[in-house]
């Protein structure tokens, strides 16, 4: 048999007998340099180019993409050879917005005010990244928490000391109270605002996550101080626009919610500030009234595509925002185990707030809103506008699935929706050059699926096999103190966050 067939079936043979770690030893054509590690037997999904290659082969070498392909494995000595047929293998998962090292919502009381804190737990956080890394997600923008609890996450999981995606943060989020603890900061002076940045960019924080409750004026220091201080600002924002955010410098949206008055068209304005109430239901007061061919968002997506501005799109916090049964679809009871107790419980707590008083009219008329929520979704991609995928979750888990199928309802292929969910991720991270692709010389991050996610969509949660930075790992150690058979599903009385 030709040379290359002969190796291929030694190197499977060599895998099945000696395990998936087998020293292949000397190979026919004598002594080679060691390639690290030689992965065959799967199919390569390349959500950039939308191709499918059966039989396909990745060497590894130093935790990089050293050579890849189809057909005949390459010759050479590998150090590993890895079988993992019956694979359908993509870029690793990139959650643009995941909550890694957040602790559970909690109200403190701290200097004699109730204040609504989301300090870090080391135990949630080493779970948070075992369940992100579980369900195929490898790269993580953290956006917003104790910075120094995120540079520890740095330290442990370079070490080894904890297995987790590779992340990147934002330190403590800027707003003002009743937001406060570790994760939130306010500065009040031109002074604080420098001192907290660059506090947060000596810990090695890559993004400044400004806040809803700032002023237009706030808004503008924090951008600056963040530039000044080589940190991204990104922002979750209410009342000032996203076009007047992006004009001050403000580089990443996060969520799809840009709920500014500003944004509306005058005529509808007024009613919608009057129509306003303390809650959550501005969410799709706003979307029933925005007009997408209106000069206001004409500017919005001109403006951003202009300024290189990118948006998150975490569409299960719209979802969630539908009303109390929505909770049970967007987290259904199997993938409550998933997510820590903690967590799980400080999440439905506060949806229960949000979605107290909700009538059956407000369900009908969130739910009707959805439809341009996804239309928002599709008119930011048609402009050109980098999107990402995120979960506003703990960092992945099955709300990244969740948040594909989204993705799937708004109209999206499901190329489109893959090559969002990786190499789109990377382009909105700023690491379209390291990460997120079938290219050598990028991070060894891939996910190897049960089943085919371009024959569904759902099968992106069926997770084999997880490779971050080369280093391969089976999920089911990876979810070994989880309880699967649903003792961990709750009676829920209303939707999360
Ligand atoms: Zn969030």
């Amino acid at each position: 048999m030709p040379e290359a067939t002969w190796l291929r079936a030694s190197i499977t043979t060599a895998a099945l007998t000696l395990g998936l770690a087998a020293c292949a030893g000397e190979t026919a054509s004598g002594a080679q340099p060691l390639r690290g590690a030689l992965y065959t037997g799967f199919t390569l999904i390349d959500p950039v180019e939308r191709t499918v290659s059966e039989d396909a082969w990745l060497v590894v070498e130093e935790g990089r993409i050293a050579a890849f392909g189809a057909g005949p494995s390459p010759e050479g000595a590998f150090s590993e050879l890895h079988e993992l047929s019956g694979h359908y293998a993509l870029p690793g998962f990139i959650d643009v917005h995941g909550h890694l090292t957040a602790g559970p919502h909690a109200v403190q009381i701290l200097d004699g005010q109730p204040t609504v804190t989301i300090d870090s737990v080391d135990e949630i956080s080493e779970f948070n990244a075992r369940m992100a890394l579980a369900f195929g997600v490898t790269t993580v923008r953290n956006p917003g928490a104790d910075p120094e609890a995120s540079a520890a996450y740095d330290i442990r999981v370079s070490t080894g000391e904890w297995t987790g995606p590779d992340a990147y943060h934002a330190g403590a989020v800027i707003q003002p109270p009743p937001f406060g603890g570790a994760a939130f900061d306010y500065p009040r002076t031109e002074e604080d605002w420098r001192a907290e940045a660059a506090r947060q960019a000596a810990l090695g924080m890559r993004y400044f996550k400004l806040y809803q409750g700032l002023t237009e004026a706030e808004l503008e220091v924090g951008a600056r101080v963040a530039h000044e201080h080589g940190l991204e600002p990104i922002a979750h924002l209410d009342e000032v626009s996203w076009t007047r955010a992006a004009e001050l410098g403000v580089r990443g949206f996060l969520h799809a919610l840009p709920t500014s008055p500003e944004l509306l068209e005058p005529d509808v304005r007024e009613d919608y500030i009057n129509g306003r109430s303390p809650d959550s239901r501005f969410m799709y007061q706003w979307f029933e009234r925005v007009e997408f061919d209106g000069p206001q968002m004409q500017a919005l997506f001109t403006t951003l595509a202009e300024t290189g501005a990118t948006v998150d799109l975490t569409l299960q916090v719209n979802a969630l925002m539908t009303g109390p049964d929505a909770v049970e679809r967007v987290y259904p009871p199997e993938h409550r185990s998933y997510i820590h107790p903690q967590t799980l419980e400080g999440l439905l707590s506060f949806g229960a707030m949000a979605l107290a008083d909700w009538t059956e009219k407000d369900t009908e008329r969130a739910e009707a809103a959805m439809a341009r929520v996804f239309e928002f979704a599709r008119r930011l991609d048609a402009a050109g506008v980098p999107i990402g995928i995120g979960t506003d979750g703990p960092g992945g888990g099955p709300s990244f699935g969740t948040e594909l199928e989204l993705m799937v309802d708004a109209g999206f292929e499901t190329w489109r929706v893959l090559e969002l969910a990786t190499a789109g991720g990377a382009r909105v991270m700023g690491l379209e050059h390291q990460t997120g692709r079938w290219a050598a010389g990028y991070e060894a991050d891939f996910v190897f699926l049960r089943a085919n996610p371009l024959d569904d969509i759902t099968h992106a949660r069926d997770v084999g096999w997880v490779m971050s930075n080369g280093k391969l790992h089976d999920v089911n150690p990876l979810t070994h103190d989880v309880a699967t058979s649903g003792e961990a599903a709750r009676p829920v009385t209303s939707a999360p966050r």
